[in-house]
């Protein structure tokens, strides 16, 4: 990587990102993306619901994608951005090694993190035995004994939609006590079961498979697979140090971007978990492809601008 202007710096190689280089690539721009290497779908061993990926592993898909961004002329490097600053045309970006990148354009595709409920072995279990997305997930579990975590009002709603895939569901935790009474009705009607004690660990055999929870009064409730949704935290320092608008969302704050995924800032773009914290991976990558098509237009435009400049100056 040489230290010239790129036309655009894509921060974060998840399926966004690559997605968006790859269309930037192939419209001939110079593009380069700088990658962590840590996509939130890392610790799960195979990606479901992606046309014809379906299945696959979602560091295969990743790999897949850097060597068709580099086909193109695209350069991946491995490194996390610290710094961002400058304006549209002249962006700059500072790597944790001290590496200094200008670009006209940037892509912010860094995704989020999932901070799960403190319980011992969830962790551990985390994209195995448990998982947070019913549409990722729901089909590997079906007719399985499914627990689902209450960890917050959202959890109501993934209890519901889980009793698609399974008529054996239990909705567990203290918080399902705080539920209203036609929530609850509704629930129980589906025969999804209620059970207000608190979780105190994962249970897994000598294999490391997650076989139940344990609960506060150390019973176990059996189960093969356990939902729960995780707290999720933007990975957002950059946008933050750009200046970028912020706007409220069922997750939270998040910062505010148009159909286009175009920030308050001229000249960045966010894509994937960046822009929407619920994108799965088909909508990451379409997400980052839609923005590479805005990026490149705003790039005519520029380059018109610049033409004009030259050609009165002569
Ligand atoms: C356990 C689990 C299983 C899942 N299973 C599925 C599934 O089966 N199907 C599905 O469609 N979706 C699934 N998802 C959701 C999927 O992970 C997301 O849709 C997808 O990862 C979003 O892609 P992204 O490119 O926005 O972000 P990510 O894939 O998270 O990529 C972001 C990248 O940016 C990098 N990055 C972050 N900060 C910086 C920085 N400062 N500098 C440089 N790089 C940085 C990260 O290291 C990472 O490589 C799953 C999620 C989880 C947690």
């Amino acid at each position: 990587m040489n230290q010239e202007s790129w036309d655009v710096i894509v921060i974060g190689g998840g399926a966004a990102g690559l997605n968006a280089a790859l269309v930037l690539a192939r419209a001939r721009r110079r593009v380069v993306v700088v990658d962590a290497g840590e996509p939130r779908n890392r610790f799960a061993p195979h990606m479901h619901g992606f046309l014809s990926r379906d299945g696959m592993s979602p560091l295969e898909l990743l790999e897949i994608g850097r060597a068709e961004v580099r086909g193109y002329g695209g350069e991946v490097v491995s490194g996390r951005a610290v710094r961002a600053g400058g304006e549209a045309g002249a962006f700059t970006i500072e790597l944790d090694d001290g590496r200094m990148l200008t670009g006209r354009r940037l892509v912010i595709a860094t995704g989020l993190r999932d901070e799960l409920p403190d319980i011992p072995g969830l962790a551990r279990q985390w994209g195995r035995g448990a998982v947070a997305c019913p549409y990722c997930d729901g089909w590997e579990s079906r007719d399985q004994r499914i627990g689902v975590l209450a960890t917050s009002a959202m959890s109501v709603h993934q209890a519901g939609l889980l009793r698609q895939w399974s008529a054996d569901v239990t909705f567990v935790g203290p918080l399902t006590a705080d539920l209203d009474p036609e929530t609850r009705a509704g629930l129980e009607a589906r025969g999804v079961r209620i059970d207000a004690r608190a979780v105190s660990a994962v249970v897994e055999d000598a294999d490391g498979t997650l076989t139940g929870l344990t609960l506060e009064d150390d019973s176990v409730l059996p189960l093969d697979r356990v939902f729960v949704g995780p707290r999720l935290e933007a990975n957002d320092e950059l946008l933050r140090q750009l200046g970028a608008a912020r706007a409220e969302t069922m997750q939270g704050e998040w910062v505010a971007s148009d159909a286009f995924g175009a920030t308050s800032v001229p000249g960045v773009w966010v894509a994937g978990n960046s822009a929407v914290s619920h994108a799965l991976v088909v909508m990451a990558a379409a997400s980052g492809a839609s923005v590479a098509t805005q990026i490149n237009a705003d790039l005519v435009g520029d380059d018109t601008r610049r033409a004009l400049a030259t050609q009165s100056s002569r």
